[in-house]
């Protein structure tokens, strides 16, 4: 049984570098540059995108954490971009055409790595299998992927709404409520027809994200960007996402003009989503126009909105918490496919299945990390099956379990890091002794 990694991105190459680490030979299938995706411009492995950035370096932020994680797993991402790095304050950036060919380099060179460039159209059943073929999935396994989960578990498009933590949200003006009076399961913002209005008049000025060419006319009725939904008339929005009927405010005993509706969106009820409001607008613009909203004025966002166009598989429903399909479990998804958002997460996602594919060939026990670490709160993420409609989401603190005790805000990131790093060495020591 060979290990075999198809997609040569940012997950599949950590995956080969993990496999070839623990001595196993790997067969990485790369389609480019026979075949290339609308978004890649080289032949090189690892190629990044768009930005040349891979977010903050401090560990007590989500990601920087992420990032010494993964350097202390032993990532060949991290190692590159090290090695290639420009000036970029907090933020870890990269010569991206450095890091690429960095990688490539090692990648292609390794005795252990077979590389065939060429389009892989169906997913081997009989070997064990890493598939990180990315948010641009090539069409035909896309198929053969569909196939395996079933079409209504693989998703084309992100339509993701901002999700902001519940500790910045003013309950002095928000209240708990479902409509009609049916339970208390959402926060609600109520808006004034002043408010609105000027709401309203700021959404529509406010600045987009271009489309890339190949996004452009694709959305669907159904998760329609809210500015979108706003340029169809000044009501649109009171009679969609922001409808108020059913709802009464506590304080005032009425029904409000408009209502926005925020959905818990973990278990631990410190994230919300704001139902309804997938948007293109910039981030700053998101920040700048949503706090706008009664309620809102001092929120703080996990994640922004997007609408890209995106692979992903609905994760909760067809993966383990190995990374493996449910229903073909010599088969590992990584990166973006399998469900998180951003080049650092999916890298890191690459690593676990490394380490489970070898594990797997050798008849060992399968590791998935504590969720306490930020790969670990990643898994949480893709194997949480209360989540109903599952979207992609950033590595943040509000995937992380919740500290024993609350601490200010500021005190926060060091404290979910020690943690961390310190449950992360006892798993690492596991991995080794075993
Ligand atoms: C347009 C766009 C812009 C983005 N910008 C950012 C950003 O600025 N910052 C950020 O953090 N994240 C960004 N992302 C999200 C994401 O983090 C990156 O796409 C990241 O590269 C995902 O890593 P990956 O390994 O999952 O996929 P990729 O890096 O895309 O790698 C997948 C590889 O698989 C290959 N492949 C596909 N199908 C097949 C097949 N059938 N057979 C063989 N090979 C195949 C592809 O050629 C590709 O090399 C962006 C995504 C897109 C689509």
């Amino acid at each position: 049984m060979a290990i075999i990694v198809i997609g040569g991105g940012l997950a599949g190459v950590e995956a080969t570098w993990q496999i070839v680490r623990r001595g196993e030979s790997v067969i990485l299938y790369e389609m480019r540059p026979q075949k290339t995706t609308p978004a890649h411009k080289t032949a090189y492995l690892a190629e990044l995108v768009c930005s040349n950035s891979l977010r903050s370096q401090e560990v007590t932020t989500a990601v920087g954490l992420l990032k010494e994680e993964m350097r202390r797993l032993g990532s060949l991402v991290m190692e590159a971009a090290e090695k290639t790095a420009v000036p970029a304050g907090k933020a870890l950036a990269v010569d991206r055409e450095r890091f690429a060919q960095y990688i490539t380099q090692k990648i292609t060179t390794h005795p252990l790595v077979e590389i065939r460039h060429e389009e892989v159209t169906e997913i081997p059943r009989n070997d064990i299998v890493i598939l990180a073929t990315g948010p641009l999935t090539s069409d035909a396994i896309s198929e053969d992927l569909k196939r395996i989960t079933g079409k209504e578990h693989l998703h084309f498009y992100d339509a993701i709404a901002p999700i902001v933590y519940a500790d910045s949200i003013n309950m002095n003006i928000a209240f708990f409520a479902s409509r009609y009076g049916k339970g208390e399961d959402y926060i609600n913002c109520p808006l004034n027809e002043e408010e609105y209005n000027r709401f309203y008049e700021a959404l529509l000025k406010a600045e987009r994200v271009p489309l890339h060419a190949f996004e452009e006319p694709r959305y669907f009725e159904g998760c329609l960007p809210i500015e979108v939904m706003a340029e169809r008339g000044k009501d649109t929005l009171r009679f969609g996402p922001m409808k108020p009927v059913g709802i009464i405010d506590p304080r005032t005993g009425k029904q409000p003009y408009a209502v926005v509706q925020l959905r818990r969106d973990n278990k631990e009820g410190t994230l919300y989503n704001m139902v309804g409001f997938q948007t293109k607008l910039k981030w700053s613009e998101q920040k700048r126009v949503f706090r706008l909203i009664p309620g809102l004025e001092q929120a703080e966002f996990a994640r922004y909105g997007s609408i890209h166009r995106n692979t992903f598989i609905d994760a909760p429903r067809v993966l383990d918490k190995y990374l493996r399909l449910k229903n073909l479990p010599n088969v590992f998804i990584a990166g973006q496919l399998s469900g998180v958002e951003g080049y650092v997460e999916s890298a890191a996602t690459g690593i676990l299945a490394g380490i489970n594919a070898v594990r797997l060939l050798k008849n060992m026990p399968l590791f998935s990390p504590p969720p306490t670490t930020a790969l670990g709160a990643m898994i949480s993420h893709l194997t949480n099956i209360v989540t109903k409609d599952f979207q992609p989401s950033n590595i943040n603190w509000g995937l992380f379990p919740r500290l024993p005790k609350k601490v200010p805000k500021r005190e926060r990131g060091k404290l979910y890091a020690a943690r961390a790093l310190n449950d992360l060495e006892k798993w690492i020591r596991e991995i080794i002794n075993e």
